[in-house]
């Protein structure tokens, strides 16, 4: 689904990420994990296309296909979600009205007709249930005085709505609560199928005990200095990300 190949990238003649290699199949959930200001947000940014980032080198593959000259909105209606780590306010826009617009943009830019009400009320329906979530919030303004497990909520609504076929969430300075850190370990739970993958970006080895990886990356200076599996995630728990720097000498 996602092949990233020597991919080098930066802001502002800063080079941040440099010589990328991720390759991630439909069905799978990554973890990419690193030390604060490793370069885990860029690569985020860099994959969902925010156009302040700069690619210097190497590629970015989806389903078979360069995204790299596509902006962002061709991405996420390719199927890339990046979910938002500071979510703007919109009063007088609900939570539904949000998502329906997104829905029918994703649809338009598609070829296609805005989904039927009944359609739409039907998924919402569905996706609300599956996630626990009622119909006070979804009639609230977005992210108008939300908490911090409220924003999650609406993240999670708005990925189970969209279904991308790669969600990538950016936890990583978000600092999750205990009701913060459910909401999505639940909802990214009922949402993994064999056709989506996930990269769960993370500090926080907590949010994988719940969100179990089927691969683990650690991101250190821009490198993904080391892969393994689930257990990864432990050992950097226990040993810290000293080792792995000392290990691989960056
Ligand atoms: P992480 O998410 O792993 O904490 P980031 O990707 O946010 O790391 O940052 C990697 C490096 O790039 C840091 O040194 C950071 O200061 C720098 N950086 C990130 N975004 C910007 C930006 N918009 N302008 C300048 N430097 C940035
Ligand atoms: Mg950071
Ligand atoms: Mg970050």
């Amino acid at each position: 689904m996602l092949e990233i190949n020597n991919l080098n990238a930066g802001i502002e003649d800063k080079e941040i990420l440099r010589g990328i290699d991720l390759k991630v199949n439909a069905g799978e959930v990554h973890a990419i994990m690193g030390p604060n200001g490793s370069g885990k947000s860029t690569l985020s940014s860099v994959i969902a296309g925010k156009e302040e980032y700069e690619v210097s080198g190497g590629d970015i593959l989806f389903e078979g296909e360069s995204i790299l000259e596509m902006d962002a909105d061709e991405r996420a209606h390719k199927g890339v979600f990046l979910s938002f780590q500071y979510p703007v306010e919109i009063p007088g826009v609900s939570v539904t009205n949000f998502i329906k617009t997104a829905i029918n943009q994703t649809r338009k830019a598609k070829g296609l007709e805005d989904m039927p009400a009944s359609e739409m009320l039907k998924k919402i329906r569905e996706k609300s249930e599956l996630l626990e979530i009622d119909r006070k919030f979804l009639s609230r303004s977005l992210n108008e005085g939300f908490s911090g497990g409220e924003k999650k909520r609406n993240e999670i609504f708005q990925m189970a709505m969209l279904e991308p076929k790669l969600a990538i969430l950016d936890e990583t300075d978000s600092g999750l609560d205990i009701d913060a850190l459910r909401i999505v370990s639940n909802g990214v739970n009922k949402l993994r199928s064999s056709d989506n993958a996930v990269i769960v970006i993370t500090h926080y080895q907590r949010l994988l005990e719940y969100i179990v990886p089927d691969f683990v990356h650690v991101l250190v200076n821009g490198k993904i200095v080391k892969s393994g599996g689930k257990e990864l995630a432990l050992e950097l728990e226990e040993k810290g990300y000293d080792w792995v720097k000392a290990e691989t000498a960056v």
